[in-house]
């Protein structure tokens, strides 16, 4: 079966899947949609291939070929295809244009649900495909000079158009009601609009109650209806803001965007706020004994640094 077939197929049965709505078909659909959409990505690399060159674009392995004195050919070899993150830099190379924020959103449900939410629901998997929706909509008429409605088939296209309307709606009341609380922190903030439902997994969660201050602001599910405590979601909420900040640092090196307050102990100091987003504690970044500057992760010894700490009895 060739390339696009397969895509378009997946995407479809992706969407019955969600129509369907029970844990397995959910869990199916989230893998349905995720493996379509990368195939859709393949088939544009496809596209791109020169003739006679094995599909080089979408293989996993490139060789160099002589085909002639001074004439040097790049194909495909063995049977292995492209995985996401080649698909990634082939198309920065080429200048092929993909939405890769929302594709990562999809993904990252895609590793999560099958090991947490017990009670999945529609809800939890409406995001993925909006998600979808969007990513195909502009790939198709950008990258593959097709027509969504037509290429998904009206039945697929409607359906997805449906269920993004009403989760966007959805968010977007979502997020107002969140606008509301004063968060006092910016990444607690824009974390709060990411993190799940611990229950049914949706990403649905709003004030239960009208409130000003974080502290006193219990979260609650829109599908399901359980609550989240801030000593539950804050520290969620900082980790899923500063997730790329935390992630560059760890692979490139640098300083840890958050760590450990050493108030309340949890993981919530936001370094570039001088402030732990859970307590509001706001403790020195400077050591009180020999002055140095500590780092994110020092922050859980502080008004010592880690090394004063450490060799405490000398300054005493
Ligand atoms: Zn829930
Ligand atoms: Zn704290
Ligand atoms: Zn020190």
């Amino acid at each position: 079966m060739d390339l696009l077939t397969n895509a378009i197929e997946s995407i479809q049965i992706g969407v019955d899947d969600f129509r369907a709505g029970s844990r397995p078909r959910l869990l199916s659909a989230v893998r349905n949609i995720h493996a379509g959409i990368l195939l859709l990505f393949k088939e544009a690399l496809l596209r791109r291939s020169p003739p006679g060159s094995n599909e080089v674009l979408i293989k996993a392995r490139i060789e160099a070929r002589l085909d002639g004195p001074d004439q040097i050919a790049f194909v495909g070899a063995g049977r292995k295809t492209v995985d996401t993150q080649q698909v990634r830099e082939r198309f920065k190379s080429l200048g092929i244009a993909a939405d890769w924020k929302l594709f990562d959103q999809i993904a990252d449900v895609r590793n999560e649900v099958e090991h947490y939410f017990p009670h999945l629901t529609q809800d939890a998997i409406a995001g993925v495909v909006a998600s979808a929706m969007l990513i195909v909509r502009n790939f198709a008429a950008n990258e593959l000079g097709a027509e969504p409605r037509e290429l998904l088939g009206q039945k697929t296209w409607e359906a997805m158009l449906q269920v993004t309307d009403l989760y966007q709606e959805e968010r977007k009341r979502c997020d107002q009601a969140l606008t509301l609380i004063a968060w006092e922190s910016e990444a607690l903030e824009s974390g709060v609009k990411q993190i799940r439902c611990q229950h049914c997994g949706s990403g649905l969660l709003k004030p239960a109650e009208a409130s000003s201050s974080y502290s006193d602001t219990t979260l609650q599910c829109r599908g399901c209806g359980s609550t989240r405590e801030p000593d539950s979601y804050v520290a969620e909420a900082i980790a899923e803001a500063l997730d790329w900040e935390a992630h560059v640092a760890m692979t490139d090196g640098g300083e840890e965007p958050y760590g450990e307050c050493p108030d309340c102990g949890l993981v919530t100091y936001v370094y570039a706020e001088r402030r732990c987003a859970h307590c509001g504690e706001t403790a020195a970044t400077e050591c009180a004994c020999c002055g140095t500057t500590m780092s994110a992760s020092e922050m859980a010894s502080s008004p010592l640094c880690g090394w004063c700490d450490y060799m405490k009895s000398k300054c005493d």
